[in-house]
Formats: structure tokens, C-alpha cells, sequence
């Protein structure tokens, strides 16, 4: 069965710039989900912030794969319970691929439980994006190295926890440096940071980007069962154990007592 993909945006630089709207007509996240839909591997549908529950019902999520991510000026009118649901649903094994701006997005720094900043600058600089370990499948089918030749500037420091590996490191034009495709697991979900995609340039069109895309989603798709129980904490009271067990020691707990939180 194809991988479910579901392409998440906020949609507000969409609607509202002109320029946006000459790169993406039907909006950002629908070009992403077009990209991927060339894979027939990959099964990708869309949904935005403005949609009930932002799209993002326990059903709608439960029935997803792989989850990605499209935020920027609207990261604060997302709302708790539903980067709650995300979250679980990551903890259980769902993929989540965040992009560009989403640095700052509540379900990565929840994620990530760091400040996730870094330095900026607006240019339409070149940027070239080096592949670091050519072996790894998120970077099959690119060479040595891609270059966008008009990008907005990300460097270091990027205030994130140190990846289980970095794909891709980033130059600019203007000097600085960036780690710019980085990979975690956070419970059964695999997750990966990309940097590319400001939204004044056409980087979802570009054939490289839309690679590194479908590799990551493929990569961050999990096999297994949903691990539902992932955040359950049972007591397992000493008659149940393994091996006979005597008690020893004064107690604070019931047996079968719920944990505390
Ligand atoms: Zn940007």
C-alpha cells in the first residue's frame, strides 16, 4: 500500500502575498503533496490550518504515515490539544517531516525541547547543500551536492538537540553555514529537519528538493503496529512478576495504582 502522506500547511503567505501566490498558485502545501504524488509509492493529501480541528483529527492523523510540516507566521494559532495529538501520534510511529520555517513551530520545539533559533537573513542568496553521507536514503539519486540559487540564509548556531545523524550542511553566499537536514527519533517516529523552502522562491518546484522529499518520506515511514500504549506507565505488582518475588521494603503504592505525573 502506497505510504498516506498528509502535507500540513498554515496557508497565510499563500493567500495573502501576491508573490507566494505566483510560485504556488493552489498554495505551498499543495505543490509539496503534487512532488510527492509523482512517487507512486506515495499516497499524499493535504490539509491547512484554517480546516476544522486544522484538519488534524484523531482519525485524519491515525490514518497517516507520514505527517509534514509547513509553518511560519502563524506557528502561535495552533492549537495545544492538537500539538498534543501530534505529538502521541509521533510517539506511536508516525513520520513527521518539518520544513524550513516549522523550526520554530510548536510541535518541533516540543519535540526537539530546545529553543530551535538561529540566525537569518533575506537575500535570495545561492546556497549550496552538501550531502554529508552519501550511503543514506534520504539522499539517493542527488550527487556530491545541489545548490538553489536564490534562498534565504539559515546559520549556526541552530539551537537543536544533536541529530542521530546530519544528511545535509548548508553554505551561503554570504559566508555562513547551516546544518540543514538532520534526523531524530523521538519514541517509535522518526522525524526529519529540512531546511529549504522560503516561500518568495520556487523551492518546491526544484527537482532536487522534491527528491530529498519523497526519499524522507519513505525513510520516515515506521512498518510496525502504531505503539498506542507508548505513553502508558502500568504497575506491575510483585505476584506478577517473572520470577517469584518477595517483598521487601516499605511501600508508598497500591498494586495496579495508576503512576503519577
Ligand atoms: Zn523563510
Amino acid at each position: 500500500m502506497a505510504i498516506r502522506t498528509l502535507v500540513w500547511g498554515e496557508n497565510v503567505h499563500d493567500r495573502e502575498s501576491k508573490i507566494v501566490q505566483n510560485i504556488y498558485p493552489d498554495g505551498m502545501h499543495t505543490a509539496i503533496a503534487d512532488g510527492l504524488n509523482e512517487d507512486d509509492g506515495l499516497s499524499a493529501s493535504t490539509a491547512v490550518l484554517q480546516d476544522v480541528e486544522h484538519g488534524l483529527t484523531e482519525q485524519r492523523l491515525a490514518e497517516t504515515d507520514v505527517l509534514i510540516w509547513w509553518g511560519h507566521a502563524a506557528h502561535g494559532d495552533v492549537s495545544d490539544d492538537i500539538v498534543d495529538r501530534v505529538q502521541q501520534r509521533v510517539w506511536e510511529g508516525m513520520g513527521l517531516i518539518v520544513l524550513h520555517s516549522a523550526h520554530f513551530s510548536k510541535i518541533f520545539r516540543r519535540l526537539m525541547g530546545t529553543p530551535c533559533s538561529l540566525c537569518w537573513r533575506e537575500a535570495g542568496e545561492r546556497e549550496r547543500l552538501w550531502v554529508i553521507n552519501p550511503a543514506h536514503p534520504i539522499v539517493q539519486g542527488i550527487g556530491p551536492y545541489f545548490e538553489l540559487p536564490n534562498a534565504e540564509m539559515y546559520g549556526e548556531p541552530f539551537a537543536v538537540p544533536e541529530p542521530m545523524e546530519t544528511v545535509l550542511v548548508s553554505w551561503f553566499e554570504g559566508g555562513e553555514v547551516f546544518r540543514s537536514g538532520l534526523t531524530y527519533q523521538r519514541g517509535a517516529g522518526k522525524i526529519f529537519y529540512f531546511r529549504p523552502g522560503h516561500e518568495t522562491y520556487p523551492i518546491y518546484h526544484n527537482e532536487d528538493v522534491k527528491r530529498v522529499l519523497k526519499n524522507a518520506v519513505h525513510w520516515a515511514r515506521s512498518a510496525a503496529p502504531a505503539w498506542t500504549s507508548v505513553d502508558d506507565a502500568p504497575n506491575r505488582p510483585v505476584d506478577q512478576a517473572l520470577e517469584p518475588l518477595e517483598e521487601k521494603g516499605p511501600r508508598l503504592h497500591k498494586d495496579g495504582e495508576a503512576g503519577l505525573r
